[in-house]
């Protein structure tokens, strides 16, 4: 059992240090400002290239307890189970599975549709090593969505990665105290015997400016925030680094009294960071929830509603039309894939040889893709999923997901910014058809590469009947 998982389950508020496996290693800490502590190695942060953290794990000291994450970007599923299989040869305990963000030379296919950049989603991430075994096994979660329809689709994704068998859960980084409250209080009431973790950092004017001007998926950096890091650096930079590291070790002791299991540590891998950081943990530690909370207010001039909630949400309803197009799909869907009857005519038909023959495979293979290209954005993945996604393909996703959104979408809109996020349109959809339990029940699997650019609808028919 890794010490983690013990440290979660024992209810022991535990630290874990991020470190990029592009850095030089750094000494580990296993105690924290006496909390225990363990460390992190992050998946592809800064290129496509970055060093594997299963290649990296050997710099750093064995006895000291590892999260390794695993981001899906650029990987099928076969990938995954060769570095589940490694994985467990190298002793590995702790997972943290991700989509992952947008790959930094991302493809979209649209000159050749065999090289577009795929994600393994977490989900199946967690189906695929909870069936392998042996991993505690973490997800990541983004509570920091202001738009219903966005905010809605995480929590539904939220409740498959667990149902899949997710251990733990570790927020995406942000700042927000009343979301953290919020999403620690759901957790408590709907799924009790899961720990959560909050990311946080030492947020300096650089690393804001930085994540801003870089636009890393997810993480919402407000104006205010922004202006007031800006402004507080200019007028006394020894103060500004001072409220830097009293405002992170606030938010810290803010989370475990809010009953968070721990933090996970961005940016303070360097001695001298961790040495601030444990000084203004140390000169806090005997506060109240509230003393920390008006404490942290007043650092940040601020209150959560004026100071780090985006402007410009706007909810939207699921329009006429889009209902008008999901219930005439339901019932095309019903009738000719659904139905006994259908099923029984479509196995007769398609058990046969004939659609083995090249020439009758392509053939089907373009009148699939000419009936739904149109209709629905379809790109032959040979595993048509339209049934348990309202309609809404997910080939239509830039990463391809199927069960739910990555941590990217800002106010609805997609994290690659031409469209707007379509696990935002259908929670909006499924709110108003009475659907919203396919959102956040159906376990979508995964489309293996060599299913895409088959027929769906003989495979369909062959696995259905
Ligand atoms: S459509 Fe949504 S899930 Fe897909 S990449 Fe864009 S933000 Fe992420």
């Amino acid at each position: 059992m890794s010490s983690l998982s013990q440290f979660l389950k024992q209810h022991q508020f535990c630290i874990s240090f991020e470190y990029l496996t592009t850095a030089k290693p750094q000494p580990v800490l296993k105690t924290f400002a006496d909390f225990p502590a363990c460390m992190t190695l992050a998946d592809r942060v800064q290129t496509d290239h970055d060093p594997a953290p299963l290649d990296m794990m050997s710099a750093y000291p064995e006895d000291v307890d590892k999260i390794l994450h695993y981001s899906g970007k650029g990987q099928d599923i076969a990938d995954f189970e060769k570095f589940l299989e490694m994985a467990r040869r190298k002793d590995v305990h702790n997972l943290l599975l991700l989509s992952g963000d947008k790959l930094k030379q991302h493809h979209d296919g649209s000159e050749n549709p065999a090289l577009r950049s795929r994600y393994l989603e977490s989900v199946n991430q967690v189906v695929a090593a909870k069936k392998h075994g042996g991993f505690y096994l973490g997800v990541a979660f983004n509570p920091f969505k202001y738009a219903e329809a966005e905010h809605a689709a995480q929590y539904y994704k939220l409740n498959k990665k667990i149902q899949a068998g997710a251990d733990f859960v570790i927020t995406q980084l942000g700042f927000d105290l009343d979301v953290l409250r919020d999403y620690q209080q759901h957790m408590k009431q709907q799924y009790p015997q899961i720990p959560i973790m909050a990311c946080v950092m030492p947020l300096t004017f650089a690393r804001a400016r930085f994540m801003h001007k870089q636009k890393v998926a997810g993480i919402v950096l407000t104006p205010y925030m922004l202006n007031f890091l800006e402004h507080e650096k200019r007028l006394n930079p020894d103060m500004a680094e001072q409220n830097v590291y009293a405002r992170c070790a606030l938010q810290i002791l803010i989370c475990r009294h809010l009953g968070y299991a721990g933090v996970h540590l961005s940016a303070c891998h360097q001695p001298t960071e961790q040495a601030k950081l444990q000084q203004a943990i140390a000169q806090y530690a005997k506060l109240s929830l509230s003393e920390c909370r008006a404490l942290w207010d007043q650092l940040w001039q601020t209150t959560s509603i004026k100071g780090f909630q985006p402007e410009g949400v706007d909810n939207y309803r699921a329009s006429g039309e889009q209902i008008l197009k999901y219930k005439s799909m339901h019932m095309m869907h019903e009738l000719f894939f659904s139905s006994k009857m259908a099923k029984g005519l479509g196995g007769l038909v398609f058990s046969s040889n004939f659609w083995n023959k090249p020439k009758a495979d392509q053939a089907l293979l373009s009148t699939e893709l000419m009936t739904k290209q149109g209709m629905v954005g379809c790109e032959s993945c040979g595993q048509c999923r339209l049934g348990e996604t309202l309609y809404i393909c997910p080939e239509t996703c830039p990463k391809g997901l199927a069960n739910g959104p990555c941590g990217g979408t800002h106010l609805d809109r997609c994290e690659f910014e031409d469209r707007e996020c379509i696990h935002s349109v259908k929670a909006r959809l499924a709110k108003s058809v009475g659907q919203v339990n396919v959102l956040k029940h159906e376990i979508i699997p995964t489309v293996a590469i060599e299913t895409r650019q088959t027929s769906s609808w003989k495979n369909w028919f062959n696995t259905k009947s």
